[in-house]
């Protein structure tokens, strides 16, 4: 939570951090977008997936620019994906609402970062249901660092979070013959240290809560054909937002009917 005394640059600085988030999130799509694929996140610029053309600024103004285009390309026609728009959107809604929402875990100043990082391996996990090692390994390392350097009395706290995410859902990984990736798991290992253990197990039901009702209304509404696999990721991002929104006063609600005491 941020506080402010005047009600003028709080709408200001609102505006700001929303626009900077969904900029963020444009990158952050793009580059899940390309790493599946091998190409470098920098050269060539944005371009049209399908001419190829090289957008004009005005056409990378997120959001906006797909609503004023309405959805298409300027050159061929061709239909943009509606990805783009979602993910811009989200970006700065979870900017503006961690701006305003401080969540209370490990890590407190750090969720921007760990927004990205939830927001790159979705993009990864729905373009290619990959969670890339490049990406998994030293975000993991990087909180960690994070943890050692500002929260040094979280650390146990975190190795536990940690070694709980991980384990889980290898685990799952070997129970369910392989229909979890450990790419999951790779990426529990940043959720834990961010999270803590009680935490990552609250997002991990949250998670499976999500994933089930979502994948059987897909089915049901045949969108989704039996047997077909969907991306777990987003619905990972899905349960840590649960989490960072409700997860606190439920944990030490269940902890205090164990008559465990929370940390
Ligand atoms: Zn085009």
């Amino acid at each position: 939570m941020v506080f402010v005394d005047s009600p003028l640059f709080a709408v200001f600085l609102s505006i700001y951090v929303f626009v900077a988030g969904a900029f963020f999130g444009s990158f952050l799509n793009v580059v899940g977008m390309r790493i599946p694929r091998g190409e470098s996140i920098i050269f060539p610029g944005s371009h049209c997936d399908l001419c190829k053309r090289p957008l004009m600024f005005y056409e990378l103004i997120p959001i906006l620019s797909y609503g004023f285009l309405r959805g298409t390309c300027r050159t061929c026609g061709g239909r943009v994906s509606a990805k783009h728009v979602v993910f811009e959107t989200l970006a700065g809604v979870l900017a503006l609402y961690t701006l305003w929402h401080e969540p209370t875990w490990t890590l407190r100043s750090e969720w921007w970062l760990f927004w990205g990082l939830l927001l790159v391996t979705s993009s990864t996990d729905l373009e290619a249901m990959i969670v890339p090692n490049v990406i998994s390994y030293p975000s993991a390392a990087l909180f960690l660092l994070i943890c050692v350097v500002l929260h040094p009395r979280s650390i146990s706290d975190a190795l536990l979070g940690m070694a709980v995410g991980f384990l889980l859902i290898t685990g799952i990984h070997l129970l369910s013959k392989g229909k979890m990736g450990l790419g999951d798991a790779k990426l529990y290992l940043s959720i834990g240290i961010v999270l803590g253990p009680y935490g990552t197990l609250f997002s991990l039901i949250a998670a499976s809560m999500l994933g089930t009702l979502i994948g059987y209304s897909l089915r049901f509404s045949g969108r989704l054909k039996p047997r077909q696999a969907i991306p777990f990721v987003p619905f990972i991002a899905g349960g840590v937002f649960l989490t960072s929104l409700v997860g606190s006063p439920v944990i030490d609600w269940y902890l205090h009917l164990l008559h465990v005491s929370p940390q």
